[in-house]
């Protein structure tokens, strides 16, 4: 199977997605560590050559589409440092993390939360 830093197409295509939902360095610009720390536009067209464009651009609708429905899904719970789990409505997350102290939700906007990667698998 053809990889990519060691990545299956799979693998590469979760780790761009989940590096744009990173905080940006200091340049702002978002990046994969696992790509050794490669801007994301940058490690997107590696991904693009390897890959091909068609095939990783299904795949990522693939894995949005997918959080889309896990968000409507579920009901965020934020810690207060913007870790961001989802719960359903047992109250348990889905990682596990037991849902103690504040739910910080209400004042944490999305764009400033970092996604739990268990709950959002
Ligand atoms: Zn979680």
């Amino acid at each position: 199977m053809k990889t990519l830093y060691g990545m299956s197409f799979k693998e590469c295509v979760q780790d761009y997605v989940s590096c744009l939902d990173k905080p940006p360095n200091g340049h702002g610009q978002n990046y994969s560590e696992k790509a050794g720390c490669m801007p994301s536009h940058s490690w997107l067209s590696e991904i693009y050559k390897s890959f091909g464009k068609d095939k990783t651009q299904k795949e990522i609708d693939r894995l949005f589409a997918k959080q889309e429905i896990l968000k409507e899904t579920y009901r965020p719970w934020v810690k207060k440092l913007g870790q961001w789990h989802l719960a359903d409505d047992d109250g348990k997350t889905r990682c596990g993390v037991p849902m103690l102290g504040n739910n910080y939700a209400k004042y944490i906007p999305e764009n400033e939360r970092s996604k739990c990667a268990k709950c959002f698998k």
